[in-house]
């Protein structure tokens, strides 16, 4: 299955979280990483705190969707996330936005994630690594992109 996981940090070393979640990722059992697009820099949305450093990586994984959500999980709390409230700042949170081009509506999990078309800090690096990709139900990922131009994101690396 290719899948496409949202990375996003706001706390602590924010730049460093993503890079290790990144090679977290290569790391689970039987994937590896395909792509993975540069970082961004991001204000808060539904969110708090200092901006956020942003990426998406496609990776390529034997892991049904449910596993990998638990595993994403598993790096999240490697990075110690912690979650007081709801929307919290965080030092790493990991979406699971498409795992091929299956919907999946379970109480524990969500695909395509209902919120990435709405998502500068999505839409861009998505778009960056995979300019065509459709969000199964809803289109083209880049004709979300006019949607969000407000919302602030810069390409830092
Ligand atoms: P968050 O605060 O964004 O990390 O949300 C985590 C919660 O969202 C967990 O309880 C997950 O079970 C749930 N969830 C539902 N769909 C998804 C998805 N596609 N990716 C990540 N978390 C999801």
């Amino acid at each position: 299955m290719i899948a496409w996981v949202g990375i996003g940090a706001n706390l602590g070393q924010a730049r460093a979280n993503v890079l290790d979640a990144l090679a977290r990722l290569a790391l689970l059992p039987d994937t590896s990483v395909l792509r993975a697009s540069s970082l961004y820099r991001t204000a808060p949305v539904d969110s708090s705190g200092a901006d956020y450093i942003n990426a998406v990586a496609c990776i390529d994984t034997t892991l049904a969707p449910h596993a990998l959500l638990a595993a994403l999980q598993d790096i999240e709390l490697a990075h110690g996330r912690e979650r007081p409230y709801r929307n919290a700042p965080r030092t790493l949170d990991l979406d699971l936005l498409l795992a091929g081009d299956e919907t999946i509506a379970t109480d524990t999990l969500t695909v395509p994630h209902p919120r990435m078309h709405e998502r500068a800090f999505v839409l861009a690096p998505l778009t960056e690594i995979a300019p065509g990709l459709e969000i199964p139900g809803r289109g083209p990922a880049r004709d979300f992109l006019p949607l969000v131009a407000n919302q602030a994101i810069a390409r830092i690396a």
